[in-house]
């Protein structure tokens, strides 16, 4: 975060692009604890605004057809109509702190900050010894609410 914050300051801002959570080039995948940390921010929203980015997440899956296992581009659901995201610096996949501004006029995946991140995120998402699977944020996030749901409902007694 340290990082998105000094390029942001000493490279070029991304207020106001947004492109690369375009449909254009945004193909971000994200393992199952970067969607609980983004199920998580969602229930701390005031209700309305958590129904319209449910509403513009399940809009997503529809449109691009999203699936765990599909590799296709689609626009982010968070990215808000001034293209800004609508998600914190703090809740952020690790995929979206890593594509940075690198000159004014290019801007890439940074490995060498993903790298190191991604490997987190993969050990707090692993079961046993599976190595869990990248999934679009849409996705992964409704399977993140669905275990939150599965979770919550209580066990027919038996
Ligand atoms: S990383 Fe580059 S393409 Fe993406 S929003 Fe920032 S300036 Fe735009
Ligand atoms: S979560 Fe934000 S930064 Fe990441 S792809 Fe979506 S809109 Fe872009």
């Amino acid at each position: 975060m340290r990082h998105v914050l000094e390029v942001q300051e000493t490279v070029r801002t991304c207020a106001d692009c947004g492109l690369c959570c375009t449909e254009a080039h945004n193909s971000v995948r994200i393992v199952a604890s970067e969607a609980r940390r983004i199920a998580a921010h969602l229930a701390l929203l005031e209700p309305r605004r958590r129904a319209e980015l449910m509403a513009r997440v399940e809009g997503s899956i529809k449109k691009y057809r999203l699936t765990a296992s599909r590799k296709t581009h689609y626009t982010c659901p968070f990215l808000e109509a001034d293209m800004r995201c609508a998600i914190p610096l703090d809740v952020k996949p690790v995929a979206c702190l890593a594509f940075n501004p690198l000159t004014q006029d290019a801007c890439d995946q940074e490995p060498e900050w993903y790298a190191a991140a991604h490997e987190v995120e993969v050990t707090a998402s692993r079961v046993g010894m599976e190595e869990p699977s990248l999934k679009p944020i849409p996705v992964a996030l409704m399977d993140a609410l669905h275990e939150n749901d599965a979770r919550d409902t209580p066990r027919p007694l038996r």
